[in-house]
């Protein structure tokens, strides 16, 4: 069976494979496509688009919005969307801000309790995106933590010691931009959003109200059982199904395509993705596979 991997990060943002590392990556593990889904950024998505073109594997274009919907946390995928999206490109910027702010704050609490990081270590250990798992990354080079979780658990994480509280896009906004570029919005590992059935069921049906078209049923965190609902919501809401192992390289355990702990992800899907996409835009049907203008760093 031919197999893909619709969720993956680069170093541009917290992945630690460039984008070309990451598509040569994904021919040797035998993936017939990719998508790569930087947070908040579109910055990797040319230099994988041409790397997929050089090596023969197909790479969607595609991003992982930070938002939020009622108070969780809640991340939505674009994907297929262009590089020159106004409003796109405008909420990437927003977010870029945000977290640019609130790093500026994270820094300033750890040199409250005289954990000295620099702007410039900062910069120096991202290509684009900054977030938390680059400070967390930093604590344990400078020998403060020795692993990414004492890091989240003792500082970065909510109500740790030197937490700071974002702001969050409403996942209906995303949802919208992603759509009015071109794209589909679908819901990241909805299993980690909320984790009752239920509410997991009432969160897909407010979203779709909205134009979400697709759920990502398909991840390593979700349970068979989850699995299987969320194919059976997909069903009675009449959206896509995706999957993805939400690689980071060396950042995370998991391995890109998801063995073996992820129930491998057909091409059949990412071929029903392709196709809802050319019905959007029926002029240029392969739009999504294209490769975009570079928009931004
Ligand atoms: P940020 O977008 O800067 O708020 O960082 C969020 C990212 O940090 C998530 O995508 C996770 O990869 C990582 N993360 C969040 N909480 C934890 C935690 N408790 N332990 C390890 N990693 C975490
Ligand atoms: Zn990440
Ligand atoms: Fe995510
Ligand atoms: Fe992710």
């Amino acid at each position: 069976m031919r197999t893909v991997d619709l969720h993956t990060h680069s170093s541009y943002s917290d992945g630690t494979f460039g984008p070309t590392e990451l598509v040569s990556e994904a021919v040797r593990v035998g993936l017939a496509a990719i998508s790569l889904t930087d947070h908040d950024t579109l910055a990797g998505v040319e230099e994988a688009q041409a790397a997929g073109h050089l090596m023969n594997i197909e790479v969607m274009s595609g991003i992982e919005i930070s938002a939020s919907h009622e108070g969780n946390s809640v991340h939505i995928l674009g994907y297929g969307v262009p590089g020159h999206d106004p409003d796109l490109n405008g909420l990437i910027r927003d977010l870029q801000e945000i977290r640019t702010t609130r790093n500026q704050k994270i820094l300033a609490r750890l040199a409250e309790q005289r954990i000295i990081i620099s702007d410039d270590d900062l910069q120096a250990i991202s290509r684009g995106l900054i977030g938390r798992p680059h400070i967390a990354q930093l604590l344990i080079r400078k020998g403060i933590v020795k692993t990414f979780d004492q890091a989240f658990d003792r500082y970065l994480k909510k109500n740790g010691k030197a937490w700071v509280q974002t702001v969050r896009f409403p996942a209906s906004e995303a949802i919208r931009i992603v759509k009015n570029a071109g794209g589909l919005p679908v819901l990241a590992h909805p299993g980690a959003v909320v984790n009752k059935a239920s509410s997991i069921r009432k969160t897909i049906e407010q979203l779709t109200s909205h134009g979400l078209a697709g759920i990502e049923a398909i991840y390593p965190g979700h349970s068979t059982t989850l699995n299987r609902q969320l194919i059976e919501i997909a069903g009675e809401f009449h959206l896509l199904v995706t999957g993805g192992s939400d690689f980071h390289g060396n950042m995370k355990q998991i391995r890109l395509g998801g063995r073996p702990v992820m129930p491998q992800v057909p091409y059949t899907l990412f071929q029903k993705l392709k196709d809802r996409l050319a019905e959007k835009s029926p002029d240029h049907a392969p739009s999504s596979l294209q490769t975009l203008p570079n928009t931004q760093v």
